[in-house]
């Protein structure tokens, strides 16, 4: 079989998840960001473990994620969507019970005519300039939405990954000169928040990278292991080149392992002539271009021919390969392909 696997270990994920919840006290409750498909390891499996380990409150990006995970769920969890209430969510928001964070009082008009009475949140800028109101906005707003009960107020942190940075203080003041003496639950921190301390956690947290097993949470369990089948092996004398564009040319005499997997599985170009594989604990450099569906990698000194080598595994995590592809592990694991086989670890702990 030439598909690669990609291991994901819910119960790290549930590891990683009780972990953060453990950093905040019992007056603060633990979200759970499974938007863009759980970072591309699968929201319906992910979020049903999370429901039954106890996580009641999920946030996505979209009403279309937001409707998927609720037929995943059920009913019960609150599923709260960022973008808010969009021109045609209405429908999906309404049926499937979704709560929007209204960004706009454009967001609040349209939900108050199309859904009154239905729950709904707030989402404030405090500084990133993305999504929310501002504190003029939510001036002329609040006396409108205020008495509807909002379910959360919340606002996003730009630099909470950098624990020095002067803005997180900045936007916390900010935060809290919007909200303070409100009495509706309130929510500033995704993981990097999480972890500057008990000042940012508020009512909810909303951990994202850190369940996945991603910096900043660096005492994260690792989750995910992706491993490619090998579909050939060739000696390659030296002066012959390997690939496109004859990247590599082999200096001495090797043996070259072709495997399954490339730029359309989420395997990023720039990884050419820089990545290492892993055959066990054995580092084993990529050679050449990496192509649409392939990858070749120089095995001459292993022992055994391998029949897989790992890309994603305990030597090399995402953040790691982030570092070599030029990015950061929410994008290595985002751009994780369809064509991998999905290979759930659950029970095992
Ligand atoms: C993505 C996101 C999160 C989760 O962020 P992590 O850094 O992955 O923990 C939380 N809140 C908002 C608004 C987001 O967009």
């Amino acid at each position: 079989m030439a598909q690669a696997s990609l291991r994901i270990d819910i119960d790290a994920i549930l590891a990683n998840w009780r972990a953060l919840d453990a950093l905040s006290g019992t007056a603060t409750e633990t979200g759970a960001v499974v938007k863009a498909n759980s970072y591309g390891l699968g929201a319906a499996r992910i979020g049903r473990a999370l429901a039954r380990a106890g996580a009641r409150k999920f946030f996505v990006a979209s009403a279309e994620e937001g409707a998927a995970l609720r037929q995943a769920l059920g009913e019960g969890p609150e599923i709260f969507v960022f973008s808010g209430h969009m021109a045609g969510d209405t429908e999906m928001i309404g049926d499937l019970g979704l709560t929007p964070m209204l960004n706009s009082l454009d967001q609040v008009t349209r939900h108050f005519e199309a859904l009154p009475g239905c729950p709904f949140g707030v989402q404030l800028d405090t500084g990133m300039n993305r999504l929310g109101m501002e504190s003029a906005e939510w001036q002329a707003v609040a006396p409108i939405v205020l008495g509807s009960e909002p379910r959360l107020i919340m606002s996003h942190l730009a630099c909470s990954d950098d624990p020095e940075h002067p803005m997180n203080a900045r936007q916390l003041a900010e935060f809290r000169y919007m909200t303070d003496g409100l009495d509706v639950p309130r929510s500033l921190s995704a993981t990097g928040g999480l972890l500057l301390g008990p000042e940012y956690h508020f009512d909810v947290t909303r951990p994202g990278i850190g369940l996945y097993g991603g910096l900043p949470f660096e005492r994260a369990r690792p989750v995910v292991q992706l491993s490619l089948p090998v579909v050939q092996i060739r000696e390659v004398p030296a002066g012959e080149t390997v690939g496109y564009s004859n990247a590599f040319e082999a200096e001495t005499d090797c043996r070259i392992a072709t495997v399954s997997a490339g730029y359309a599985d989420g395997l990023h170009r720039t990884l050419g002539g820089r990545a290492t594989l892993w055959a066990g604990d054995i580092p084993c450099p990529v050679v050449g271009r990496i192509s649409m569906d392939l990858i070749t990698v120089d095995v001459s000194h292993l022992p055994e021919a391998p029949k897989t080598l790992d890309i994603l595994g305990p030597h090399q995590g995402p953040d790691d390969l982030a570092d070599v592809a030029g990015t950061i592990g929410y994008e290595i694991l985002t751009s994780l392909g369809a064509r991998y086989q999905r290979q759930y670890v659950e029970g095992t702990a």
